[in-house]
């Protein structure tokens, strides 16, 4: 007898109460699209549990991809058997055989369907006997045990599970809203796109280009990190907003000192706008407190000023160290770190403000009007669906999309 299922748990989102439904709906169809690829596998809803039927494909390349989904708590590879005590023996030793190296073990049965004939007490003796009867190398320890053998009777049978494995936690995307982050190319940003993910939150991504100042490459290194992002949930559409006019406007009409920060607050403007019309209700950064001139909480405080979408700021405490780890674990740091220049670099003042003050800033803005330039850009703008399990690339300007 082989493991034929994953077993699914899920773990906050079973707390929340009348939302539970919606949760769980929404976690099945994710556990169902990052699967697509596995023709054969069936995926089953039962009451605060998914099973997996894996129907013949790698039980270990399944398990893999159920472990990027988000709202999945802890799985466990699971044999499927009648509801009798034979079929549960056999399944008890096959499932204890798959650990090579354990050496104690512990059953624990559980009789949700209480017409079987043995209790749980019953049980226990009854499966861990035919173990120790089979194989002469293992004996059972109750407290510390190598291995735990979770038996659980249901009406439509049993299923036992050993070792758990854990899964990437936080909520079931979608379920929670959408966020635009703001994508630069740097460590940050992809991470921040992360986090905010897991929080349940579908993204779509907003990027500032500038040719001919920034490359073709430094897009696609959007382009590319997207795909990995897209690999935790569903398409993400990524905006590129023709940037490069804006920018040498700043550059020319206004004080070297305040450019970055009139910058910054053209990005934001412009990210809520597409979030208004994409139906996104926040604005996602990679911002982390003071870790640049634009990061400061003078510059985040009047930089913020011209929107009052929610912004949200996932690295906003965390050190560079921390934001690396997690960049590594997601597999987006080797291509954030490839050196193509961002549109940001290029326009750099020498002695950016690291402290402005908003009046002062909105005055100096007001000096030169932006509206059309705006306008322009937004009527520019390119749509990239990426799908991180397609590799495709499907391309639209912004105005076929509305
Ligand atoms: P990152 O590593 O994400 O580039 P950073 O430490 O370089 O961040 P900044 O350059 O100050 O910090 O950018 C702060 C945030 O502003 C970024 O995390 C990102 O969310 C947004 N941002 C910066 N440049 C762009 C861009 N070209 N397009 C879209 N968003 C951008
Ligand atoms: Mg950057």
């Amino acid at each position: 007898m082989q493991f034929d299922h994953i077993l699914i748990r899920f773990g906050e989102m079973a707390l929340k109460g009348k939302n539970r439904k919606h949760f769980e709906r929404q976690l099945l169809e994710n556990v169902q699209y990052r699967l697509k690829h596995f023709k054969k596998v069936i995926v089953k809803k039962t009451r605060g549990r998914m099973y997996v039927l894996l129907n013949g494909e790698d039980p270990h390349k399944v398990m893999e991809a159920c472990q990027q989904v988000f709202g999945i708590y802890s799985l466990s590879f699971a044999i499927h058997t009648e509801n009798d005590l034979e079929s549960l023996k056999e399944a008890v030793l096959s499932a204890v055989s798959v650990e090579e190296n354990a050496k104690t073990f512990k059953i624990s049965a559980k009789r949700a369907d209480k017409s079987f004939p043995l209790n749980s007490k019953e049980l226990n003796p009854a499966l861990g006997g035919h173990i120790l009867k089979n194989k002469d190398e293992m004996s059972v320890d109750v407290h510390h045990p190598d291995v735990e053998l979770k038996v659980e009777i249901r009406h439509e049978g049993a299923y036992v599970t050993s070792k758990d494995y854990r899964g990437a936690g936080g909520l079931p995307i979608g379920s929670t809203g959408k966020s635009m982050i703001m994508l630069s190319g740097g460590i940050d940003s992809p991470v921040a796109g992360y986090l905010t993910m897991k929080r349940g939150v579908e993204i779509e991504a907003v990027h500032f280009h500038s040719p001919p100042y920034t490359s073709e490459r430094a897009k696609q290194k959007v382009l590319d990190l997207t795909r990995e992002l897209s690999k935790y949930g569903k398409r993400i559409k990524v905006h590129i907003v023709p940037f490069t006019e804006i920018q040498q406007k700043i550059h020319r009409d206004l004080p070297d000192s305040y450019g970055m920060t009139i910058m910054r607050r053209m990005m934001l403007r412009i990210t809520e706008r597409i979030a208004k019309r994409e139906g996104a209700l926040a604005i996602t950064t990679g911002e982390s407190l003071g870790q640049v001139a634009s990061q400061t909480m003078e510059s985040m405080n009047t930089i913020n000023e011209v929107t009052n979408y929610p912004v949200i700021r996932p690295l906003a405490t965390m050190d560079k160290l921390e934001i690396i780890d997690i960049a590594e674990k997601i597999n987006t740091y080797d291509i954030s770190i490839r050196p193509y220049e961002d549109c940001c670099t290029i326009f750099v003042p020498k002695e950016p403000k690291t402290k402005p003050n908003r009046e002062k800033t909105v005055a100096i803005e007001q000096s030169v009007d932006f509206s059309e330039d705006i306008e322009k850009a937004l009527a520019s703008i390119e749509t990239v669906q990426i799908d991180g399990e397609n590799s495709s690339e499907e391309k639209g300007s912004f105005s076929e999309l509305f």
